[in-house]
């Protein structure tokens, strides 16, 4: 379901409300662009989902307390598939997306006999099921985690029925895992070149939408969005690495950043990778949220407020 022109406008909540960044982002042309009508085999079309508002996700929503703010980022039978480099850009970017401390964990080695391992239907290569390594990320669950994301190079399958799965997270329970399987041979082939780029915006891409999901963020049926659903690797590449103004609204709700610190910290980011159109977009979000930025209190005032 693709929703009409409006319903993302009920779908922001109270719009006095909303913070200056969130406004400024209605002001430009080009910083949310509504979702097309799906395709034959892409997620809308082969999903009933009906959205989540703002007002919804604030009735559901847990703030995280000020002693369960980290996010723990878990190599799981990651060797020789994932660089060290990679890792800590990953870490970096979830630090400036979530505004929240990031921790990288050693390489967790898993016993092959611990998991249940299929052969992928569309495929035939071997799978893991995500549920054995979500259940061993929550027995291991540090008590100051926000949440805990495994990183694997195994391919997964969220559910029998369910060919394979980019990722899997649990709202509840705040684990989650990504596997970096399908960004690579068998699965897809890189541009020449570009290799360890297109795996890093990949794996940025997965990340951050499986910590949405941990976050409480439902499917975004509104706008093109980083909480959009895919179910190709075609599909998931046309999603932005940024969330559109209503889930950016929930995120900021949730753990109350400064919009304006956040675009700055992820504008030095994608400079540095050279992400460069990601970058731009950050900075047009930039300029825009300083514009609409509430002037700060001058002395005069602060005496007055004193008086
Ligand atoms: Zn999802
Ligand atoms: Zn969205």
């Amino acid at each position: 379901m693709v929703v009409d022109g409006s319903a993302w406008f009920d779908a922001l909540g109270a719009q006095k409300d909303a913070p200056a960044p969130v406004h400024a982002m209605f002001a430009l042309d080009d910083a949310a662009e509504p979702l097309p009508e799906p395709g034959p085999g892409e997620w809308l079309d082969i999903h009933q989902e009906s959205g989540q508002t703002f007002d919804e996700f604030v009735r559901s929503a847990v703030r995280p307390p000020a002693g369960q703010r980290v996010i723990y980022l878990q190599p799981v039978d990651t060797q020789g598939a994932l660089s060290s480099t990679c890792l800590a850009t990953l870490a970096s970017f979830a630090g400036a997306f979530f505004q929240l401390e990031v921790r990288v964990r050693p390489l967790l080695v898993l016993e092959p006999s611990s998991l249940v391992m299929r052969s992928a239907p569309d495929a035939g290569t071997p799978q893991v099921y995500a549920g054995d390594i979500l259940a061993r990320l929550y027995a291991d669950k540090p008590r100051d985690a926000f949440c805990v994301l495994g990183i694997t190079a195994h391919d997964l399958f969220p559910h029998p029925i369910v060919s394979f799965a980019f990722g899997e997270a649990s709202a509840t329970c705040r684990v989650g895992v990504v596997s970096v399987a399908r960004y690579g041979p068998p699965f897809c082939e890189d541009a020449p070149g570009n290799r360890s780029g297109e795996m890093r915006t990949r794996c940025c891409r997965v990340l951050a939408h499986e910590i949405g999901h941990m976050a409480g963020l439902a499917h975004c049926i509104y706008f093109r969005c980083l909480m959009n659903g895919s179910s190709s690797l075609a599909e998931s590449d046309r999603r932005p690495l940024h969330l559109c103004p209503i889930d950016l609204r929930k995120l900021q709700w949730l753990i109350g950043f400064d919009s304006v610190e956040r675009y700055g910290c992820l504008q030095h980011l994608w400079r540095d990778v050279g992400e460069a159109a990601e970058a731009a977009w950050v900075a047009g979000r930039l300029h825009s949220a300083q514009a609409h930025r509430p002037p700060a209190p001058t002395l005069t005032g602060s005496l007055r407020a004193w008086a």
